[in-house]
């Protein structure tokens, strides 16, 4: 019996045991996890974890050390159920709590958020208005689900960037937060349904937004000669027949820029405090 006076449960593939405190990440995640819960598959039995490798970094310097990297994984458990996203905004609110700061922060998750993440997530983005958000996803959850398509269309609205999980992405997860010991990182079949992925992905987030809100406009809208921090552009268009000028919802949409940001350079140990803000 744990603890807490419920059973323990009994353990599945790739699981480890439940820690009582949800907040705490992993450092890192062994081999052997990685290559079984990372694979770009567009069909994968057998795989009922989620694993979210997370990184941020602070706008005003582009520097992250250790404390700022972590892997979730998502609670499967009866008594404490949490997807990894989940955990994640969890722990990110508290360890920082400081909303008018700059962050970038890039998850590598093994699926891709459920509606209800994504949900989680654009409120979070609500809250933390300096925050920009890139997800690049190993596999596409429900893919064929409109609600499931839904989600990601509304993460894409909200300004998160989202993509298929490339050669350079794995590359930078194995380094970064895997327990190598030292090995270097080669495909492993990795990438087998990569093409088939980034066009599913492609095609769910192919229609323009309607609208952008009105936080979105006034950042990246400004005339300014040095605009720091905007490295998306927004194309706001409207299509009009030249025969009677008219035009309908239909014909008027925005798009915005798909951009790939660079994986930050090796780790760089500094010196800065696990807990921030105590
Ligand atoms: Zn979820």
């Amino acid at each position: 019996m744990s603890h807490w006076g419920f059973p323990k449960p009994r353990l599945e593939r790739g699981m480890e045991p439940w820690r009582p405190n949800p907040r705490n990440p992993m450092d890192r995640i062994y081999p052997k996890t990685f290559c079984f819960n990372f694979r770009n598959l567009l069909y994968a039995n057998g795989r009922k974890l989620c694993y979210l490798c997370f990184q941020v970094e602070r706008e005003d310097d582009f520097s992250y050390n250790d404390s700022d990297r972590g892997v979730f994984r998502n609670k499967v458990h009866p008594w404490a159920r949490c997807h990894a996203e989940q955990c994640f905004l969890s722990w990110f609110r508290d360890q920082y709590p400081y909303r008018d700061e700059y962050y970038n922060v890039t998850w590598f998750v093994s699926w891709s958020p459920c509606p209800t993440c994504a949900e989680e997530v654009v409120e979070f983005l609500e809250e933390y208005r300096n925050l920009t958000l890139s997800i690049f996803t190993s596999r596409l959850y429900y893919f064929g689900d409109p609600n499931y398509q839904e989600g990601l269309c509304t993460l894409r609205d909200a300004g998160v960037q989202l993509d298929i999980m490339s050669y350079d992405d794995f590359k930078h997860c194995w380094d970064n937060f895997v327990y190598n010991k030292g090995m270097r990182f080669q495909r492993w079949n990795l990438l087998k349904d990569y093409d088939f992925l980034a066009a599913e992905l492609q095609e769910i987030l192919r229609n323009p937004m309607d609208r952008i809100d009105p936080y979105t406009f006034h950042f990246h809208f400004p005339n300014l000669l040095y605009a720091n921090g905007r490295k998306l552009c927004y194309l706001c268009f409207q299509v009009e027949r030249e025969d009677d000028f008219s035009y309908n919802d239909s014909d008027r949409g925005v798009f915005r820029n798909k951009v790939r940001t660079p994986c930050p350079p090796p780790r760089a140990l500094s010196g800065r405090s696990r807990v921030r803000g105590q």
